[in-house]
């Protein structure tokens, strides 16, 4: 399914967000993960691109096994970092070799050891260049593309950044994708400035369950996301007992993501982190029923 057509009309979309293993038994848990979600009927799973490209052939080839043997849409995600300008199309030509027709498109981070991102000679600058490219070399494409409800950590201020936002929606972006948050006052701002600035196509929040303190500390002090004072003295109350953490993460989950749909929000992308457990019980508290049956692994 082409990733508009998920948010159409009052369709709430649920999408889940994984991460290529780097081990068979990784591979095991990410599928035996994906046959539980698969019964909430996502309306598509997106694989990441690693850091520098790192797994560009297998996104795809994960891609490809959601689609084939899941019976799942699948989103690739892609970056320019790295690559010239025709790399870039060899890989979405066989990103669409595979029946992949939705792209998350995105600049990518700097390589290690670079401070700030430094286009390859022949190489786009920014994803709102991708955008384009994409949109220009299959013009049937679906694709997402990444938002900053904190503001994008080498931004100046929160208006360049929604700036830059709307030149990739501008280029044919069909929804935006947000920066895990904790704090949901940020989205809803975000929001609504998206909203004034002329932004029409759907702004989903991402979810990431805290289930590890210690791992949480690590992504949010990277990617730059308010971490409640309070829910941390919790967690920090608890760092010897990996269940209670389990508990009070998805607790806090689950507030979140139901005031969001209170808020009207056009559907929910979930960093899931290759596992199951806590988005089964978020979307549970949701409302949502697992249609088992229907989905055996083939
Ligand atoms: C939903 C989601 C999925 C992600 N998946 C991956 C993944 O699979 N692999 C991966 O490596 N990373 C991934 N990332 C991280 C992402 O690559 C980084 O956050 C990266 O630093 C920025 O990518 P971007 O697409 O937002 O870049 P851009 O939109 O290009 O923005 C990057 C910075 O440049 C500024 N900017 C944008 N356009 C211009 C312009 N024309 N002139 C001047 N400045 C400009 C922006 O304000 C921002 O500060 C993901 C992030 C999100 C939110």
């Amino acid at each position: 399914m082409l990733m508009p057509r998920i948010y159409e009309g009052s369709k709430f979309g649920l999408s889940i967000e994984i991460f290529p293993p780097k081990t068979e038994q990784g591979d095991e848990l990410l599928y035996k993960a994906l046959d539980r979600l698969r019964a909430y009927r996502p309306g598509f799973v997106s694989c990441t691109y690693g850091a520098g490209g790192t797994t560009s052939k297998r996104t795809v080839e994960i891609c490809r096994n959601i689609q084939e043997q899941m019976r799942l849409t699948a989103t690739a995600h892609f970056t320019c970092v790295g690559s010239t300008r025709q790399e870039l199309v060899d890989w979405l030509t066989y990103a669409r070799e595979n029946g992949i027709q939705n792209i998350m498109a995105l600049r990518g981070d700097p390589p290690q050891g670079q401070t700030s991102f430094q286009a390859v000679e022949g190489g786009l600058r920014n994803a709102n260049e991708l955008v384009t490219l994409i949109r220009s070399t299959f013009p049937d494409t679906g694709i997402g593309v990444a938002g900053y409800p904190e503001r994008h950590p080498e931004s100046p201020d929160a208006d360049s950044d929604l700036r830059y936002l709307k030149a990739k929606v501008d280029a044919g972006a069909d929804a935006v994708f947000t920066q895990l948050f904790y704090v949901n006052e940020h989205f809803l701002r975000f929001r609504d400035r998206c909203a004034a600035a002329g932004l029409t196509v759907p702004v989903v929040p991402g979810i990431m369950p805290i289930t590890e303190f210690a791992r949480m500390k690590r992504i949010t002090s990277l990617c730059g996301s308010e971490f409640p004072g309070s829910l941390a003295s919790r967690l920090e109350a608890v760092q010897t007992d990996a269940e209670a953490q389990f508990e009070i993460g998805v607790e806090h989950a689950i507030q979140q993501c139901q005031e969001l749909r209170a808020e009207g929000v056009p559907g929910i992308h979930f960093y899931v982190l290759n596992k199951s457990q806590a988005c089964e019980r978020i979307l549970e508290s949701l409302g949502f029923q697992p249609e088992a049956a229907e989905f055996q692994l083939a």
